[in-house]
């Protein structure tokens, strides 16, 4: 392997796309002539304007995002947003929430602070292990929003098909599916994704929120940095922004375009999953733990079912060369994280050393 470098299956902040480190690399010293790194760059250069312009239009032209939708850059991760969500959107103060794993509780306890949130589903019963239907949810007719978390990164379960909203507005944390799929924008209201998940640097979500809903009437005590209109008003610059998650991000955009856009990295990602879901299928040690329509392309959580062997299993793994697949302690067992820029050869090896432990410990 190039660099000697690890497969690294962590959930977050993961690998990156190994053209697009070289890329940075080369660039680091003197950005295109610029005669600085894009760290030190002041965020009001006309050379930075056209980095965060490009990059807003690249995410643009890979998801097909409509004009009356605006791309904002905003710090504070995606944690933010679980705040910054019901600050904004909650008109009548009434949202409704899908209960699908680890992150959709956070967002539903951080909401709970802002309005009166009605938990219209949930698969809690099953240690989050499915998708709950959600064709006929009874949602209040006054209600604000319906919140998804629509790939939960500990559990590893991710939504065939988006809930029956009966109208209102869709909320959906994209953060650990971001990109890896093709993406019909007009479907929600608002998407947000932090970035160190499946595209860039830590320290950075993307939010893609139909321009309608950003209110002018907020209460005043809001901090403007938590105002939507605050970052659409200005280009995401109202103060520095992330200059340097920016940057990096914009390159895997236009990396992904030169792959052949989120079509084909969708078709990738089937094939990498599937390496993995089939062996498991077929492992009398492993077993995933989601049942199967509702399994992620990005998270993969298996179980020995024994804490010892899962323990062994993490530490093979790791003086191996794979490195991060230590489960969330909620589920246990083990976790591999397999976004876009892991390539297939990388889930392959995993699979061929999994298998080969297999046979040793039978
Ligand atoms: C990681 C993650 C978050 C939190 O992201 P931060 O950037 O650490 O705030 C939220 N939602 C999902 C689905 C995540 O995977």
């Amino acid at each position: 392997m190039k660099y000697n470098r690890t497969y690294n299956f962590s959930a977050g902040p993961a690998t990156m796309p190994e053209p697009v480190l070289e890329e940075i690399r080369d660039e680091m010293m003197n950005y295109r002539g610029s005669g600085m790194c894009v760290m030190e760059m002041s965020h009001r250069s006309k050379v930075f304007q056209q980095i965060i312009d490009e990059a807003e239009q690249d995410l643009r032209d890979l998801m097909g995002i409509p004009d009356n939708y605006k791309v904002m850059f905003i710090q504070g991760g995606a944690t933010l947003q679980f705040a910054m969500v019901p600050m904004n959107l909650m008109k009548n103060g009434v949202a409704c929430y899908v209960e699908t794993g680890a992150w959709s509780k956070k967002a539903i306890a951080e909401a709970k602070k802002y309005g009166d949130v009605h938990v219209v589903a949930s698969s809690k019963d099953r240690n989050f292990s499915y998708i709950p239907d959600c064709s006929d949810l009874d949602i209040p007719e006054n209600a604000d929003y319906v919140y998804i978390c629509e790939n939960e990164t500990i559990h590893g379960v991710t939504w065939p098909k988006l809930p029956n909203t009966k109208g209102h507005v869709l909320v959906s944390d994209q953060s650990s599916m971001f990109l890896s799929r093709p993406c019909n924008v007009s479907d929600y209201g608002l998407i947000y994704a932090g970035v160190q998940k499946n595209v860039g640097p830590a320290g950075m979500v993307v939010v893609i929120m139909r321009e309608d809903l950003i209110r002018e009437d907020l209460d005043p005590k809001v901090p403007l940095y938590m105002s939507y209109k605050t970052h659409a008003d200005n280009g995401s610059m109202y103060n520095t922004p992330n200059c340097w998650a920016i940057y990096c991000c914009g390159k895997v955009f236009k990396y992904l375009k030169s792959i052949g856009g989120l079509e084909a990295m969708e078709k990738l990602n089937i094939e990498k999953a599937q390496v993995i879901y089939d062996f498991l299928d077929s492992s009398k040690l492993f077993k995933g733990t989601v049942d199967k329509e509702f399994r992620s392309l990005m998270n993969v959580p298996f179980v020995t079912g024994d804490a010892d062997m899962d323990a062994k299993v993490v530490a093979a793994t790791k003086a191996a060369g794979y490195d991060n697949l230590k489960g969330h302690k909620s589920v246990g067992g083990l976790r591999a994280s397999i976004y876009n820029a892991m390539p297939k050869e990388g889930v392959e090896a995993l699979v061929e050393f999994l298998k080969k432990f297999e046979a040793e410990n039978a």
